[in-house]
């Protein structure tokens, strides 16, 4: 028997469903919104500080619209609770001029209008002393860019949705969902609850929540590590902005210094495959720290202090890196956001306002093609488990 009736479950509050639990109470549904852990806890994809936020996008120019509109709802989270949750500092990207992120960088500020400055070698040095990078190595600055307190962004969605009447219950780990005629049944560990429509926003256990559909979702073990520099000043956020930089031996990323655990790092491509998320592996280890040690000195020779804080965190990725939003293929009534492939955070905010939109009207204004569930063949399961 279901206990209670809601027009919308939102199944995972993290980055995404924490912003799709607020923007659907803001129109007035009767939302659930049942988390496994704790509402901000730190086994998921949203936590570790700081996430970066940017909209010269070199993965793809298609991404600039949704990004203007997620700066917009970033800023009004802000408004309604009056607590800053971004801070610009500008982003730099760093690289050869052919390059996957330099030459995608400049395409996304050409198509969309963004302003951007390019830097020679040479005015990468002077600009940015804490840099070493040989003649062959450009950047482009983006000014309008940052990073975002991805905690307080999280719990700030979950708060406000609370305030507008959500229940959003903690510590609720959904065991399946399945359908009842147009009617959505989803089963946690001691109750059953139904309604007219669930969102599916488990992060690095959609591929589990949607086994069904077989989508091809893998997760990865990343791990972010902070170390201590000789002269903080020179890595103050006044100074030294949030950067990206793409090496023949891989792409690594970093924030300014915002406390005394020093410099964050950590490398985005790679990172070792996981097939329980739940069971991951959250201790950093001594071998975690070196590659980014070596890149740091090779690099960025200031930050030459001890690792003193560490965390691991899950990447969900698709084939082509590009996000799954959309309507369940099967069940209109289902509505789902996954496989945001380590670049997601940025995009909570509007991706809160799309999945409303998907579960109120099937559709949204917003442009979402290139998202498409059914790009991917998918290998359902038969009988899999949700
Ligand atoms: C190390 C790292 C660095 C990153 N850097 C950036 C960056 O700089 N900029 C950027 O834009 N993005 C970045 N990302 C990516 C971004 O953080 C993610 O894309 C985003 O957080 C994903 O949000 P989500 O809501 O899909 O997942 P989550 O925030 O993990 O939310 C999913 C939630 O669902 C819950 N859940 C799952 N299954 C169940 C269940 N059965 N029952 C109940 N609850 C369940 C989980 O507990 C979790 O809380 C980074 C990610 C990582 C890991």
């Amino acid at each position: 028997m279901a206990h209670g009736t809601y027009d919308v479950i939102v199944l995972g509050i993290g980055g995404m469903g924490s912003a799709a639990a607020f923007e659907l109470a803001r129109r007035g549904r009767r939302v659930l919104g049942l988390e496994q852990y704790s509402l901000g806890h730190d086994r998921g994809s949203s936590h570790g500080q700081t996430r970066i936020i940017r909209k010269a996008y070199f993965e793809h120019p298609n991404y600039v619209p949704l990004l203007r509109r997620a700066y917009q709802r970033w800023y009004e989270l802000e408004q309604l609770q009056g607590r800053r949750r971004g801070t610009g500092c500008g982003c730099l990207n760093i690289g050869t001029p052919d390059g996957t992120l330099v030459a995608g960088v400049r395409r996304a500020a050409a198509e969309h209008n963004l302003p951007v400055e390019n830097l020679s070698a040479a005015e990468l040095r002077r600009r940015f002393p804490a840099f070493r990078f040989g003649d062959q190595t450009v950047a482009v600055l983006e000014r309008d860019a940052g990073f975002l307190a991805v905690e307080d962004c999280v719990v700030g969605y979950a708060e406000e949705a609370r305030n507008l009447g959500d229940e959003l219950r903690p510590n609720a780990p959904v065991v399946s969902w399945k359908m009842d005629g147009t009617t959505v049944i989803v089963r946690t560990e001691g109750q059953d609850f139904a309604a007219g429509r669930l969102v599916v926003t488990a992060g690095a256990w959609a591929g589990r929540m949607l086994a069904d559909l077989g989508l091809p979702l893998q997760v990865r073990r990343k791990v972010l590590l902070w170390f201590g520099t000789s002269d903080p000043a020179q890595f103050r956020r006044d100074v030294f902005p949030v950067y990206l930089t793409e090496q023949p031996e891989g792409t690594y990323y970093g924030f300014p210094v915002l406390d005394a655990n020093g410099h964050k790092v950590a490398r985005h491509d790679g990172g070792q495959v996981v097939t329980d998320p739940g069971s991951v592996d959250r201790t950093v280890h001594p071998e975690d720290e070196t590659d980014c040690r070596n890149f740091l000195h090779r690099h960025l020779p200031g930050v030459d202090g001890p690792c003193r804080y560490g965390r691991v965190c899950l990447y969900t990725m698709t084939p082509d890196e590009h996000f799954v939003i959309g309507v369940h293929p099967e069940h209109p009534q289902v509505s789902i956001a996954a496989g945001f492939s380590g670049h997601g955070f940025k995009f909570a905010s509007v991706v809160g306002e799309i999945l409303a939109d998907l579960a109120d009207r099937g559709t949204t204004d917003l442009p979402i093609d290139m998202f498409r569930i059914t790009r991917f063949q998918l290998t359902a399961r038969p009988g899999a488990e949700k």
